[in-house]
């Protein structure tokens, strides 16, 4: 295709301000797909997905547009994801495309992910074309949103478009203002092949399948290419692009984009942003910038059934295969027995593979405290990484422990500013900034990751009723007194329930685990010594005193129904339960004793 005539563009956006459903507009509008075989938000291909409103595999669509002038032009749209713990994918994912389109809800105006994402578009030179969606709604407010948008991004927005995906009013003025306002591809057809890796996920047909951006040369069926990070060779044996069925073609040519496969067995094997070129007379040059995703998060993941070991492994493997930036070792515990501690790019992608394990593969999980990755200085001057609680070394060799940091960015209406403020500062935050975007707050606080990892989103929503929204970075790692805190139940250490906090914050810490884990614990027929320490120190006690009766004797009179209920019940529960010496500690116990509030 003639440069000339190519767009290529991403959308960003907020969760929930519209970007699936203006992209199957476009999508629709342009007849792409016959309309019947439109699904719902076909972006959006996964179920969990689907359900929790989030895109995390970025998708494509190439679509032709006659425009204005009569000619047809071809569009081709990266569905990006949309969340923080993708982040370093979408920026990679970005460089592929010359422009965005920033959809707004015109009901609500920017929010936190607005502004991250549209942030990542800047960085990479993009040309931005505000959209303010939604404006059928009868509390669209385009006017105030679009000042919002130049005041808080710095961008102009008197061209904004007004749009509804719903009605698809403004629809046919956003595919003409892609192909006026965004800059055509730039490339030489005769240069060595380089193509940019954008994204990649697994079929299980046709194995890997590697969406790429050309930017040079040439990319033919039957080519032989490397991929430059890991200095692979591949045969190609497909190549095509998504219309967005997958539609098989000859060639790809600059400024195009569209998938190959080439017999790749795992998406490991493919690293976002990586290079790909001919294998014979390729270029030399790889992309500049290319760093591999990096776990943030660990924790273990333990089968509550035991003998479910090697299906757990089974199903990891399998995950793994498709996600490139989750990462796993066989871990042991005393307590829990075989499992995994696995790496994630943030918590949102830990509750995604969690669920999938659990729903698809059916294996109930032990999650043991999400941890970050502490760096342990020790006296002779080296660096270890700390990625479990449970392998802190002895404290006579340590000189002292960093851990990582987050700049939070955090949107939240005024009346609520003061509940956000007392979260943060209570999180150990540093207030680096707050400014009023509007009747709303802009506040950047400087946290220590550990201390977001858990809950903090669940409260940050909970004290502001929703109305905050919230995106953060990775700023580097700093000096603090972090100590580790284990828990002993009946004299026994629970392992899995062994957490680094800060010193000043150990004794609430362990005072409050310890009244949690007394409530969640059931009693037993002898009285149970619940304990937090450090080192041999114990910070906090409760005792739950030992139960009476048999349970079943609260029913009265001899109800042999209601009796045979309750022991079925109990049963039930059984499994669900693990046993730590003579104590039986409910699965659920290990993720709630958790949650500080
Ligand atoms: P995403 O998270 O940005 O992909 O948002 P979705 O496309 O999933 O849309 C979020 C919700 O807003 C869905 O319930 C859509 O039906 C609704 N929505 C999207 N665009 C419009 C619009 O223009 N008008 C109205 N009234 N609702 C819309
Ligand atoms: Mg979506």
């Amino acid at each position: 295709t003639d440069l000339a005539r190519i767009r290529n563009f991403s959308i960003v956006a907020h969760i929930d301000h519209g970007k699936s459903t203006l992209a199957d507009r476009l999508i629709q509008e342009t007849n792409t797909v016959a309309l019947r075989d439109m699904k719902e938000q076909m972006l959006d291909s996964m179920d969990i997905e689907r359900e929790r409103g989030i895109t995390i595999k970025a998708n494509t669509v190439r679509i032709d547009f006659i425009a204005a002038d009569g000619l047809t032009y071809v569009l081709n749209l990266i569905d990006t994801p949309g969340h923080v713990d993708f982040a370093y994918e979408v920026s990679r994912s970005m460089r592929a495309v010359e422009g965005s389109l920033l959809v707004v809800d015109s009901t609500q105006g920017v929010e936190a992910q607005t502004l991250a994402n549209v942030y990542q578009a800047i960085d990479a030179d993009h040309e931005i074309v505000p959209v303010l969606n939604k404006i059928d709604l009868p509390a669209s407010e385009p006017d105030r949103v679009r000042e919002q948008i130049e005041d808080v991004i710095g961008i102009d927005a008197s061209d904004a478009l007004l749009v509804s995906a719903k009605t698809g009013q403004g629809i046919r003025e956003t595919l003409q203002a892609v192909v006026d306002r965004l800059p055509a591809p730039r490339g030489d057809i005769d240069a060595p092949l380089k193509a940019m890796l954008v994204d990649s996920w697994y079929d299980s047909y046709l194995g890997v399948i590697v969406l790429v951006r050309i930017i040079d040369g040439r990319l033919k069926k039957g080519d032989r290419v490397r991929f430059m990070s890991n200095n692979t060779t591949h045969h190609v044996d497909r190549i095509g692009v998504f219309r967005p069925p997958m539609t098989e073609i000859d060639e790809l040519g600059p400024g195009e984009i569209g998938f190959l496969t080439a017999s790749i067995k795992q998406v490991r094997d493919t690293r976002v942003g990586d290079t790909i070129t001919h294998e014979k007379r390729g270029t030399d040059k790889a992309l500049p910038g290319f760093k591999p995703s990096q776990p943030v998060v660990f924790c273990g993941l333990f089968p509550v059934d035991s003998a479910l070991f090697e299906d757990l492994r089974d199903a990891i493997d399998k995950l793994a295969l498709n996600d490139a930036s989750f990462s796993f070792e066989v871990e042991s515990s005393a307590a829990l027995g075989f499992g995994f501690r696995c790496g994630f790019l943030g918590l949102l992608h830990l509750e995604v593979i969690r669920d999938r394990i659990e729903r698809e593969y059916d294996i109930d999980l032990i999650t043991t405290a999400p941890s970050v990755v502490y760096h342990i200085h020790m006296r002779d001057g080296t660096m270890t990484e700390l990625h479990n609680p449970a392998d802190m070394p002895d404290l006579t060799h340590v000189d002292h422990l960093e851990e990582p940091r987050i700049k939070a960015t955090i949107l939240v209406p005024d009346d609520y500013l003061g509940d956000v403020l007392k979260l943060c500062q209570d999180r150990r935050g540093i207030q680096m900034d707050l400014t009023y975007a509007g009747p709303r707050a802009m506040v950047v606080y400087d946290l220590p990751l550990n201390e977001v990892v858990f809950d903090f989103y669940d409260r940050l929503k909970s004290v502001t009723k929703g109305y905050a929204s919230f995106d953060y970075q990775m700023i580097g790692y700093r000096e603090d007194a972090l100590v580790k805190m284990s828990v002993l139940v009946n004299d026994e250490p629970v392992d899995a329930l062994s957490m680094m906090v800060h010193r000043d914050r150990a004794e609430a810490r362990g005072r409050a685990m310890v009244e949690k884990l007394k409530e969640l614990i059931p009693r037993h027929m002898f009285k149970i010594p619940i304990q937090a320490a450090i080192g041999g120190k114990v910070i906090a006690r409760e005792t739950l005193s030992a139960m009476r009766k048999d349970v079943t004797a609260k029913c009265y009179g001899g109800d042999a129904t209601r009796k045979k209920k309750l022991l079925e019940k109990q049963k039930a529960g059984k499994k669900k339960m693990r046993q730590f010496g003579k104590v039986e500690i409910p699965q659920s116990a290990f993720i709630n004793a958790l949650k500080m509030d």
